[in-house]
């Protein structure tokens, strides 16, 4: 059996509804999926029943933005317990963060002379956890770009003109939070992360697990990560971090890991959740 265990839907920025994620899971195959959307459990409970109704295991998960030693890192977040009152504010705070956030883009963006408002992307995103990519969208569709990658390449890439910094959880904060939770980490694409560096320091904090499969890891880094995975004693993950239909062919059941894996992390949980009762 195979597993996907990264996914995003239109509860942060993909393209698919939980229920277009079960249903496509279903016809690929895949035994298990988690969905991980951005800062937010939102779709949970549609993923949970539609996955139900597929006949595939709902994994709940969340993508965390993250800081180490001033540097970015992504952590994914599984098996916790969504409604545990310190992450779920954690998450609200983040999400309240991200509307902040958009509303400096916008306002930058109208200092360059293009007026696009805050309300606006909002609408356009439809969702809790609006970011750069609904931004993006709301550029082209207002006419102000021909193509997301020109939005992103004029005004939204990191230190471009209308860029606004994202709030990041400290990486020590972030893991302790689901760890209190009752779940588990990884530290997503490291791969894309390029911080390779940081993963023995994250390792202290308590990272359980490396995500060395990954639809922009190439063979040579898939390898890379699981040999470090191997060294630093870290759980194996992988997910297809797919956004939907967006850029080409989705990315759900491209990437087919062992459920193994998956079992793995489930088992780490419950013993962190047994050495919490036992305190
Ligand atoms: P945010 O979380 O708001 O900073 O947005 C990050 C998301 O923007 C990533 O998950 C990517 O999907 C998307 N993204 C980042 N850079 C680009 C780019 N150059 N072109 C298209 N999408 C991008
Ligand atoms: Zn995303
Ligand atoms: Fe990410
Ligand atoms: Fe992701």
């Amino acid at each position: 059996m195979h597993v996907d265990l990264h996914c995003h839907s239109v509860f942060s920025d993909g393209g698919f509804t939980p229920e277009q994620i079960a249903a496509r899971a279903a016809r690929r195959g895949l035994g298990a999926v988690a969905l991980t959307d951005h800062d937010t459990v939102a779709g949970w409970e549609r993923f949970r029943a539609a996955c139900e109704g597929a006949g595939v295991e709902p994994v709940i998960g969340v993508e965390l933005t993250a800081e180490e030693d001033g540097h970015e890192v992504h952590l994914l977040g599984w098996c916790f317990d969504p409604s545990h009152p310190g992450l779920a504010e954690e998450l609200r705070l983040c999400r309240e963060a991200r509307r902040q956030r958009i509303h400096e883009m916008t306002d930058r963006l109208g200092r360059l002379g293009i007026a696009l408002e805050a309300e606006t992307v909002f609408t356009l995103a439809g969702c809790e956890a609006p970011g750069r990519p609904h931004v993006a969208q709301a550029l082209v569709r207002e006419g102000h770009c021909r193509t997301l990658q020109e939005a992103f390449h004029r005004f939204l890439r990191k230190d471009s003109p209308a860029w606004a910094p994202k709030r990041r959880l400290p990486a020590a904060r972030a893991i302790e939070l689901v760890h209190a939770a009752g779940g588990v980490v990884a530290m997503a694409h490291p791969g894309l992360t390029r911080r390779d560096d940081l993963i023995p320091r994250l390792v202290e904090l308590g990272l359980d697990g490396l995500e060395c499969w990954h639809s922009a890891h190439n063979r040579t880094q898939a390898e890379r990560y699981l040999a470090l995975a191997n060294e630093c004693r870290l759980l194996i993950t992988g997910g297809s971090d797919c956004h939907g239909p967006a850029k080409g062919q989705p990315l759900l059941g491209s990437l087919r890991v062992s459920a193994s894996h998956l079992h793995a992390l489930q088992e780490r949980a419950r013993e962190h959740r047994t050495f919490a009762d036992s305190r």
